[in-house]
């Protein structure tokens, strides 16, 4: 069945039992799939592929799967899978993505999948040896390229080189180092882009008589961003005690707290990070490799910003962009090897890692919208503690078992 035309639109999604809520996303995924649902009551991972995975594996450790309905990004309806431990987090994007549905969901595009490997070079004469790397370019490009052609055969590889000279505080240059952009199509690419600057080793002393030190990725991603959109009607914002223009208004205003304060704009890109976070471990992604891109690109411009923001078009129309990196993949490292994270991948219909890049943007976005929603009104304690005490609940009852 195609998945889009199917609406993701799932009220009362919350109240059903976990056993049909997986009902109806095996019915979601469609003939045959649904039976895959099964192994995730089993924890979703045998010792085997565990061992498949890390070192030293004693035992396999559970988190919840929950899946977000409501979303509609790019057009398409969409379930989202989230797996995190924190109460609340999966019921907020729910929430803001049912919100967004007003406005036509979620708009988000991403740029090509370039990511860059840093390869450090100390020479003697470092100008002599930048301009022998560049005028060797075109061979250095297709050393790298040689050692992944499997990345080849998928239209990805190297694309160019760039070099940089690295000073002192004193602005004397220490060394050179090499960007070499990669394209890595459906692969978040450390392992291919890492080889390749190994590869280049060799070649890179030869030509300038220098030394390598590090040859290994940059987890600042800049080169793979996302940009999300998303504009509300104003009116679609309205709480139980709270106008719908007092409420827009005090998300602009959060908004531009977080714009002008660091300590805010920490917390606020936090919430970020709970929606994106939970789709990339759902997924099997590196998050801390998004994570530290993440960090590193909202303090980019020499003080910590938000990477999303909000204002209000015509008094109308609320408007929020999020942009950030997203080095994510769909093969490579824990995706296809961890069968949760081929069901999650399956269950948004995933074919492309930028697909990938653009739901986790839009789920970020919606936390954020959430808890901006929540702050500017009835503060986020509520439905927080409310979702806490069922933690509680649930560790006296642990105890009482003991
Ligand atoms: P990988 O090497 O397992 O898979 C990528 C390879 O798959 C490509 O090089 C290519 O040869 C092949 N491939 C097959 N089909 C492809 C397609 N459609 N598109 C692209 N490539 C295709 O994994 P990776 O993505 O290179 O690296 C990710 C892993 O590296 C993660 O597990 C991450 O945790 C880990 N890692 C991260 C860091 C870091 O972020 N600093 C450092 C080292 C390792």
């Amino acid at each position: 069945m195609n998945i889009s035309l199917k609406s993701s639109r799932l009220p009362g999604w919350h109240r059903h039992s976990a056993a049909i809520r997986g009902r109806k996303v095996s019915d979601w995924l469609g003939a045959g799939k649904g039976t895959q649902l099964d192994s995730l009551w089993a924890g979703g991972l045998s010792i085997r592929a565990a061992e498949r995975l890390v070192e030293n594996v004693v035992g396999i450790f559970g988190l919840p799967f929950s899946v977000a309905p409501n979303f509609i990004v790019n057009g398409r309806e969409l379930l989202v899978p989230m797996v995190i431990e924190e109460p609340s987090v999966v019921a907020a994007a729910a929430n803001a993505a049912r919100i967004a549905r007003f406005g036509g969901g979620f708009q988000v595009s991403a740029s090509e999948p370039v990511m860059i490997c840093q390869v450090q070079l100390f020479a003697n004469d470092l100008e002599k040896a930048r301009i022998q790397v560049e005028e060797n370019e075109a061979e250095l490009l297709s050393v790298a390229a040689a050692s992944d052609k499997t990345l080849l055969r998928f239209g990805g590889g190297p694309l160019s080189l760039e070099v940089r000279t690295i000073t002192n505080d004193q602005g004397q240059a220490e060394f050179l180092v090499l960007h070499l952009h990669v394209c890595v199509v459906d692969a978040m690419g450390a392992n291919s882009v890492n080889s390749m600057g190994e590869a280049l080793v060799p070649h890179l002393e030869k030509i300038t008589a220098g030394k390598v030190g590090l040859r290994i990725l940059t987890n600042l991603a800049d080169q793979r961003l996302v940009t999300a959109r998303v504009s509300l009607p104003v009116s679609s914002l309205a709480m139980r005690d709270y106008v719908a223009e007092e409420v827009s208004a005090g998300i602009v205003s959060a908004s531009r707290f977080a714009e002008l304060d660091p300590y805010r704009a920490t917390t606020h890109n936090k919430g970020i990070m709970n929606g994106v976070d939970a789709v990339l471990l759902a997924t099997g992604n590196d998050w801390r490799a998004v994570e530290a891109g993440a960090h590193a690109f909202a303090a980019q411009a020499g003080t910590y910003r938000p990477l999303c923001t909000w204002e209000l078009d015509r008094q109308d129309l609320l408007r929020g962009q999020l942009r950030m990196p997203m080095a994510v993949g769909i093969v490579g490292g824990a995706t296809q090897v961890h069968p949760s994270a081929r069901l999650a991948l399956d269950i948004m219909g995933v074919k492309k890692a930028n697909e990938l890049a653009c739901i986790a943007a839009a789920v970020g976005m919606a936390n954020n919208l959430a808890a901006l929603r929540a702050l500017a009104t009835e503060g986020i304690q509520k439905g927080h503690m409310r979702l806490h005490e069922r933690s509680r609940d649930l560790i006296a009852d642990s105890k009482k078992i003991d």
